[in-house]
């Protein structure tokens, strides 16, 4: 049985999407049609050069908001790079760090995911950590072994403490933007077997930790993957983008 005290959570992930006139709408909608619930979190990750935009539309709504990645660094001779410092001035709340497309496209490793994460946090911010194997390594049985070793990189850095004050994800890199949905049961399965992975440091964290599943949810798979015991939410891309789809998730939180 899930604890009452743990935070449940929708996080929209916009991905390299949006535009001014159509964020605007997306988010005014946003706004009109989600009042907020008790002990639920609802946000948005957009691209940083929107964290203004997303800043004026959403302050003062239960909604949050956050960036899809933050740098190893803090600052310095690091062009292109966007610090975690620069994402918090706008008042976001959230931060992605290791989302699947950054660790395949853009060689982030486990190291400088550890790293992202610490600015993250130190710079006020949830992290949200994505961690999740490929359809080869799960048809070889790695699953277990390989969101393992994503998560023990952050857990002997940050140690508990660190992930007490994130948000974990589990995301199969397989269900990501292909409409194949993990079973409830295969999420729940993953979702356990983190929690035990924090649990070997310390069981209350592990208990009290959110744990979003992402990959191709929809209004209609939400419920049923949001029922698992260990899954707290999700973190959603495509159907993000599409007001009445994240209002139905957000609604089945
Ligand atoms: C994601 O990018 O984090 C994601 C889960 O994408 P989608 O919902 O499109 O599968």
């Amino acid at each position: 049985m899930r604890p009452e005290s743990r935070l449940r959570a929708v996080v929209g992930n916009w991905k390299l999407n949006g535009s001014l006139s159509t964020n605007e709408a997306l988010l005014a909608g946003l706004r009109a049609g989600w009042q907020g619930a008790s002990g639920a979190l609802v946000g948005v990750c957009v691209p940083s050069p929107y964290l203004s935009q997303v800043q004026t539309s959403l302050s003062g709504s239960s909604l949050a908001w956050g960036a899809q990645d933050v740098s190893a660094q803090q600052g310095g001779a690091f062009t292109g790079e966007v610090s975690a410092l620069m994402v918090a001035e706008f008042g976001a709340r959230l931060a992605i760090v290791g989302h699947s497309e950054r660790r395949a496209l853009f060689g982030d490793t486990d190291a400088s995911v550890a790293a992202k994460f610490g600015r993250a946090r130190a710079a006020g911010l949830t992290p949200i950590l994505c961690v999740g194997e490929t359809l080869a390594e799960r048809e070889a049985g790695r699953t277990n072994e390989v969101v393992s070793r994503q998560l023990a990189a952050v857990l002997d850095v940050h140690g508990a403490n660190g992930i007490a004050q994130s948000i974990l994800a589990y995301e199969p890199v397989w269900a990501i933007g292909t409409g194949k949905t993990a079973t409830s049961a295969q999420a729940q399965e993953v979702h356990a077997h983190l929690r035990s992975v924090v649990a070997q440091l310390d069981a209350g964290v592990a208990s009290a930790v959110t744990i979003l599943y992402g990959g191709s949810v929809k209004a209609s798979n939400a419920a049923e993957l949001f029922a698992c015991p260990d899954v707290d939410g999700g973190l959603v891309g495509g159907a993000s983008l599409v007001l009445d789809e994240f209002l139905g998730i957000c609604r089945a939180l």
